[in-house]
């Protein structure tokens, strides 16, 4: 349970850290139909969805105590979707959380020493090699991360290097609700309208985060997680990415 209105206390109780509930957890309702899903929504729908989740970031952004947001999505039950209603949801959070940072540390890693954008160079070598990618738009690419955590596994990343979801312009929330809908049309195709989790990685807030570059993953609930991903972070898909990116890639929607 977080809460706006409480004093950010940071406490240490022997060798353990403790840290106030402080932060806000916001919901856009997508759509005022209760069986409209968000792949069912046109393009209009889709980016005002998109930009309600970035006027809400910019907005929590003054508040200097919040360090991080994460913007997902359940959908279905099985991906723990807790109201049927179609929604997206806002956590400012005043800590960064341990998967984010694991990300943005790589993120770092890769830019002190290359000089380049870990992204921007996904985003170049998966063109160039193509077995991985599900769609091409002028401004956004969607594609089959290396090493998928689960089958059909799908990232989408705009083209041009941004640090952060909350700046993209209008322009850039309508190319990625384009995408994105084309894309959730296509694993609602494929894999017969799955549970899934979404989030749109952007930066923490900290402004030293250059490196970084938003984009948005999304992991079909087709399987399920045991004690050796418990025990090891290991997850097991037994689907290749090269066939999941190939079989998006040549389904045509109507
Ligand atoms: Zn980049
Ligand atoms: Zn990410």
């Amino acid at each position: 349970m977080i809460r706006v209105e409480t004093v950010l206390d940071r406490l240490g109780e022997g060798l353990f850290d403790k840290v106030a509930g402080v932060g806000a957890h916001e919901v856009v309702v997508e759509s005022p139909r209760h069986e409209e899903t968000l792949a069912g929504l046109d393009d209009d729908g889709i980016t005002r969805v998109l930009w309600a989740l970035r006027e809400r970031a910019q907005d929590l952004r003054r508040d200097v105590r919040f360090r991080q947001f994460v913007l997902f999505k359940n959908h279905g039950a099985a991906a723990g979707a807790a109201l049927a209603h179609s929604h997206t949801q806002l956590l400012a959070l005043p800590v960064v959380p341990r998967e984010i940072q694991a990300e943005v540390d790589g993120a770092r890693a890769h830019y002190l020493a290359k000089e380049r954008c870990l992204f921007c160079d996904i985003i170049r070598q998966e063109e160039e090699d193509g077995r991985r990618v599900i769609l091409r738009m002028p401004d956004m690419l969607a594609l089959a991360p290396f090493a998928s955590r689960s089958p059909f596994e799908t990232w989408i990343l705009p083209r041009r290097h941004a640090v952060r979801f909350e700046d993209a312009s209008l322009e850039e929330c309508r190319r990625l609700a384009q995408m994105l809908g084309d894309v959730l049309r296509r694993l609602d195709r494929a894999l017969e309208q799955p549970p899934y989790s979404l989030v749109i990685h952007t930066a923490p807030v900290a402004d030293d985060h250059d490196f970084y570059h938003w984009h948005v993953e999304i992991l079909p609930r087709v399987t399920r997680t045991g004690s050796l991903e418990w025990a090891t972070g290991f997850h097991m898909n037994p689907t290749r990415p090269e066939d999941a990116a190939h079989f998006l890639r040549q389904l045509t929607l109507g």
